[in-house]
């Protein structure tokens, strides 16, 4: 936009309808994307009007997990987001060359999270998912900025080693003064195919340790949302582009991942 003034947030406007969730964890590799991709679908499913925006800038993988394959396109001075599954999604992976890693710094990456906000056309939108990178970094503190309204949802695994890590990530609304709306524990157990026994491959008590813990540190309750498994067909949806609590609503992490959807 050249030298013209910053375009407001709509989003940030106090009379905005929109619930914003910026989706956090301590560490890379829980889930956090995974999450975000099914709640998205979920709540479109349910009929609301979801938008995502892809804030993980080593790892974007939103447009592949909800099977976007088009581009953003231009109308006038907005960028237009492609959507799937009834869900549109702006990524960072969308505005770089081909698989080129990404080094932005500070400033860019918060003038691209301004313009993702600001410059994209969403429309009137009933929620905004935006998919943040792990742990407690830049994009945190610009979306705090960007969005103080933006309420947090941690992911974590129930390890405990990682609930240290999401904890801190978590409590960073404590300095931004955001609400966390609460905990969201990924891989919680795996139910064997053969037997039915559950088994806790990374333990357990995690999701609840970060939610006691950011209940203490914030003095203010932050619940366990759900506990969601281990689920062949959740990482196979993810890599296929087809949402698990669309194509096996059945299935048992489809089921607490629609039902968190809707308490949201
Ligand atoms: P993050 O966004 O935290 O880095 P991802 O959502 O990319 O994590 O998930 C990491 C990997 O784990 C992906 O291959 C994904 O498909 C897989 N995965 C995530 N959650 C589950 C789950 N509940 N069951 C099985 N695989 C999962």
């Amino acid at each position: 936009r050249g030298n013209q003034p910053e375009r407001e947030i709509p989003f940030a406007k106090p009379n905005s309808l929109t619930k914003v969730f910026a989706v956090a964890s301590g560490k890379g590799g829980v889930g956090k994307s995974s999450v975000t991709v099914n709640l998205a679908a979920a709540m479109a499913a349910q009929g609301h009007k979801v938008g995502v925006v892809d804030a993980d800038i080593y790892g974007h993988s939103v447009p592949r997990m909800l099977g976007v394959t088009d581009r953003p396109t231009k109308v006038a001075d907005m960028i237009m987001p492609p959507s799937a599954k009834d869900v549109k999604v702006i990524s960072v992976g969308m505005f770089t060359a081909g698989n080129a890693p990404v080094v932005w710094r500070g400033p860019m990456l918060h003038r691209a999270l301004q313009q993702f906000l600001a410059d994209v056309y969403w429309g009137d939108l009933d929620v905004l998912l935006m998919d943040l990178p792990p742990g407690t970094g830049d994009v945190a503190i610009s979306v705090a900025q960007l969005l103080p309204s933006a309420e947090i949802l941690v992911v974590t695994t129930p390890q405990l080693a990682a609930a240290e890590v999401a904890e801190r990530a978590g409590s960073i609304a404590s300095q931004t003064h955001q609400r966390i709306v609460g905990v969201i524990e990924n891989m919680a157990y795996l139910t064997c195919p053969h037997c039915d026994e559950r088994i806790e491959v990374f333990g357990s008590g995690g999701g609840q340790a970060v939610a006691d813990g950011l209940t203490r540190s914030l003095g203010a309750k932050v619940p366990l949302l759900g506990q969601v498994p281990i689920d062949v067909d959740l990482r196979v949806g993810g890599d296929s582009g087809e949402p698990l609590v669309l194509s096996e609503p059945s299935a048992s992490s489809s089921v607490e991942l629609r039902r968190i959807a809707k308490e949201l």
